[in-house]
């Protein structure tokens, strides 16, 4: 590896490695694949959307705007093909590029380290809160500086959109001012978004939640920042479909709600989860713990959920963290075990809530693996239970 001119960096592989290290070192350039697709895109313009929470819901909002606005809007990254497929793909076809083609793209942490000339033409960061510290050596602030690898190669031509609410934004902003790109910080919305003077609503669309609201406002003002209408941006916030796996309703039976929220993979994401359910909550969490701080959650838990399914290999974080409320909490090994328990600790009104605050890989392929065990083990359990019914009766 070290006679090799260029490194180009799968984003597994963390910018720690030590061949990765060593190449550094001896001077030889290390790319992330972001960096290698984009010098080869060719002129377009890449809006590129990077957060802790929301970025695929995000990315695939932007895309879903400008789409139903007659933009011919691409969108890739860390959601279906990765950009340098797309730019493959073009090359391939002897599709050239153009000022005008669109890539929507969502960027994960990891594929933002090892980026130099990436520009994109809009950046978004929705927020910075703790994930993946086991990557950065339990630093935030490297974690931070990741995240706004974004914008740092932007011109006075980009716009970098931020979040002026999120301390850990703001804070690492004020002390590492970007001197490229205009910049605008958004607040969290109130129940109407405003968006370059034009109000938007929310009413009849799936997009449910404070979080979800804030998502929306991002997306709206990169798409009016580019011309779309407001007429059509409002229609299309009522077509569009979130992705599965985030607060997904996943059935329903005597009285007992189940929501599939199997992407949230980190604590601030189930604290937005909890936060907008009323009803009383039954939770399965659990997984591969990524160095959790389960703190934040106490108040929400005390109050909101009457008890816990510990869905992971070593449940002993959750029990040390939610232990002492007095909970009634169980450990489990599989979906189906999940379901079964959950539902005997549910009455009607409770919502059973899969949102684990941990990676899947313990006892799963991934979250989608996850998520789709969990539906499968519901539907089974409605089943089963609408045969008893049957039988009893
Ligand atoms: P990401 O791609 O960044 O993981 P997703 O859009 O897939 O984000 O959402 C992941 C989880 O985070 C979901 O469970 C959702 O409830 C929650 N979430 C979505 N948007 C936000 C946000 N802006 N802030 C906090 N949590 C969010």
């Amino acid at each position: 590896m070290l006679a090799a001119d260029l490194v180009i960096k799968s984003p597994g592989i963390p910018y720690t490695a030590p061949p990765v290290r060593e190449a550094r070192a001896v001077g030889i350039p290390v790319w992330g694949e972001i960096e290698f697709a984009f010098r080869y895109a060719g002129p377009c313009q890449v809006l590129a959307i990077t957060g802790s929470n929301g970025k695929t819901t995000t990315t695939a909002l932007l895309h879903h705007l400008l789409v139903a606005s007659g933009f011919p809007a691409r969108l890739g990254g860390n959601i279906g093909h990765a950009f340098a497929r797309l730019v493959a793909d073009d090359l391939q076809a002897g599709r050239t590029a153009d000022e005008n083609r669109i890539v929507v793209l969502e960027t994960s942490s990891f594929q933002l380290e090892d980026v130099h000339t990436f520009r994109p033409r809009i950046a978004m960061l929705l927020n910075i809160t703790p994930d993946h510290l086991d990557r950065y050596g339990y630093q935030m602030e490297a974690y931070a500086a990741t995240k706004f690898n974004i914008a740092r190669a932007q011109t006075p031509a980009d716009l970098f959109l931020y979040n002026a609410d999120d301390p850990v934004s703001a804070d690492y902003l004020s002390r590492h001012p970007l001197n490229g790109p205009e910049q605008l910080g958004l607040r969290s919305p109130g129940p109407g978004l405003h968006v370059g003077g034009q109000l938007f609503d929310l009413e009849g669309s799936a997009l449910i939640g404070p979080h979800n609201a804030f998502n929306a406002l991002f997306a709206l003002t990169a798409a009016r920042y580019l011309g779309a209408e407001p007429s059509a941006l409002q229609e299309a916030l009522r077509t569009f479909a979130p992705p599965a796996h985030r607060m997904e309703p996943a059935g329903v039976f005597e009285g007992v709600r189940f929501v599939n929220d199997s992407k949230a993979t980190n604590v601030d994401s189930v604290y937005y989860a909890l936060s907008g359910l009323e009803s009383p909550v039954v939770w399965i969490a659990g997984g591969q713990d990524k160095g959790n701080d389960y703190q934040r959650l106490i108040p929400l838990v005390a109050r909101k959920v009457r008890a816990i399914v510990c869905l992971g290999l070593d449940n002993a974080p959750l029990h040390a963290a939610f232990g002492h409320l007095g909970l009634p909490m169980t450990d489990a090994r599989s979906a189906g075990a999940a379901v079964e328990q959950a539902a005997s600790f549910a009455v009607p009104g409770t919502t059973v809530l899969l949102s684990p605050a941990c990676a899947s890989f313990d006892l799963f392929r991934n979250y989608e693996d996850r998520g789709d065990q969990f539906k499968t083990a519901v539907q089974q359990y409605i089943q089963s239970g609408k045969t008893q019914k049957h039988v009893d009766q």
